[in-house]
């Protein structure tokens, strides 16, 4: 009988980086191999006892060396979130909004032309939110600009919590606001409810600004004044949780201004930022021309901004950058940092739902603003049916299957297959269908570009023991 080679290979997913290879397993194990140990690898070469062999081992790369429970366990980690159900709920309280920013989340038809939703629906929205099996909710209220429908944020916010006395979920409930209409009783009860606050900031007064134009004064002043306010009261109570955030977006004026970027949210004591590239969904993909970029230049932004957040961290300062975190969450630790854009299946439907103002319900936000430009694609129907309703309709069985990575050919041999995701809405409005075509689209770039930044940043001893500090026990990201 044949001996079996203990040395051959287990399905071989690599990516070429530079002169080396990237090679991963079945559940992760991501490994650097110079061409030469990857030619042994590759031919069943790799000799017992070598540090090769014991480095392809550990990762699960040797067919005769398959410890197939720590496999399994690895498999599971990272794909958590995929049965949990929808744990994010996005009520989207109205279009309208007093900014006219340039990127415009919310379409430029909202601003003024949208209406707002109304207590009944928020209630039924709400409804749905607590039909899902998931016993972590987080909902979230947004625009257009969500505190012009104060009254009915309120009202949602009280009956969720009494919903909650029943439900005894891990209830979370967040705002996210560009501050300009915030008052001071609107903030007392915000921080009496526990009711957290995100809010836009896209770096410096002068590139904010720019990209977020409003007619009432200074956006980033007033957002500054009140992110300040919001966390002296936090720090008075003590509680992490109802620390303010804020979230920047990045346009093509941001590109050259990454350490800026970067020291405007230390100064400003948030403790981290999320570095995220902006896509070419709903309005933005009118203005791309204007405001867009290609992978390659968002990542040459990214590494310049990463670069300066760690010169921080070797200074002695904990600052966070959260996608990066993300990241090293997947690769050092085999978990899922719940990221419902980055993960297969995605978390359209699955993972999360958005709800507009009129009470149609989509996969998710994004499919919500491919229907505030007139495409319909992406609901799967009303506030106030069930989760188990909603997620039976096509429109989220097709972005499931269309963002499993089983499914998408090119991906099958990609060494980031265990960590990554596609996004069927950014295919569809970029390439016309939700299964897309991932070698030729920009995401595709853009995700092997971050994975190879924060992978190689780990490969550093000094560096990957300041991730690790951000990641902790409980999730950074
Ligand atoms: S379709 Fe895209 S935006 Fe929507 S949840 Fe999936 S990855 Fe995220
Ligand atoms: S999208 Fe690109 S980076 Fe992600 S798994 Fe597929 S081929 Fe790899």
């Amino acid at each position: 009988m044949k001996k079996e080679n203990p040395s051959a290979p287990f399905e071989p997913r690599f990516e070429r980086d530079g002169k080396d290879f990237l090679v991963s397993g079945f559940a992760g194990g991501l490994l650097r191999l110079s061409a030469r140990d990857f030619a042994a690898f590759k031919a069943g070469r790799a000799r017992a006892g070598t540090p090769l062999f014991k480095k392809l081992e550990a990762a699960g790369l040797l067919r005769g060396r398959l410890d197939l429970d720590g496999l399994a366990a690895g498999a599971a980690g990272l794909a958590r979130g995929a049965w949990t159900g929808p744990g994010l709920h996005i009520l989207v309280l109205t279009l309208r909004c007093n900014h006219s920013c340039v990127y415009c989340r919310a379409t430029a038809a909202g601003n003024g032309a949208g209406g707002l939703m109304t207590a009944a629906t928020a209630r039924r929205a709400v409804d749905t939110a607590f039909s899902s099996p998931n016993p972590e909710i987080t909902i979230e209220f947004q625009g257009g600009e969500a505190l012009l429908n104060w009254a009915v944020l309120k009202d949602a916010a009280l009956y969720a919590k009494k919903l909650n006395r029943r439900a005894g979920k891990d209830l979370r409930l967040t705002v996210v606001t560009n501050l300009s209409v915030m008052d001071e009783e609107k903030f007392a009860f915000l921080v009496k409810e526990g009711i957290s606050v995100c809010t836009s900031l896209d770096g410096p007064a002068e590139l904010h600004n720019a990209n977020r134009r409003w007619s009432g004064g200074s956006s980033h002043a007033t957002a500054v004044r009140w992110l300040n306010k919001f966390k002296a009261a936090a720090a008075r109570d003590g509680s992490a949780d109802s620390l303010p955030s804020a979230l920047m977006t990045t346009t093509r004026r941001s590109l050259p201004l990454a350490a800026e970027i970067v020291e405007e949210y230390r100064g400003l004591g948030l403790g981290g930022i999320f570095l995220r590239p902006l896509s070419p969904i709903g309005y933005a993909a009118g203005v791309w021309p204007e405001i867009g970029y290609g992978p390659e230049e968002f990542l040459a932004f990214y590494r310049a901004a990463l670069a300066r957040v760690m010169r921080i961290n070797y200074a002695g300062e904990r600052f966070v950058e959260r996608n990066a975190a993300l990241l090293a969450r997947k690769l050092l630790r085999a978990e899922d940092p719940n990221y419902l854009d980055l993960r297969s299946p995605c978390g359209a439907a699955i993972g999360q739902l958005a709800y507009n103002w009129d009470g149609g319900v989509y996969t998710c936000d994004e499919g919500r603003m491919v229907a505030a430009c007139g495409d319909e694609a992406f609901r799967l129907g009303r506030a106030g049916e069930t989760c188990a309703a909603l997620l039976a309709r096509p429109a989220a069985r097709v972005c499931a299957m269309a963002s499993c990575l089983e499914a998408q050919s090119y991906c099958e041999r990609c060494a980031f297959k265990p960590f990554c995701g596609v996004c069927p809405v950014h295919n569809y409005c970029t390439q016309g269908s939700p299964a897309g075509d991932i070698a030729a689209g920009g995401w595709c770039a853009l995700q092997k570009g971050l994975f190879k930044t924060v992978f190689k940043l780990l490969e550093n001893k000094r560096a990957r023991a300041v991730v690790e500090g951000w990641l902790g026990g409980g999730s950074a990201a």
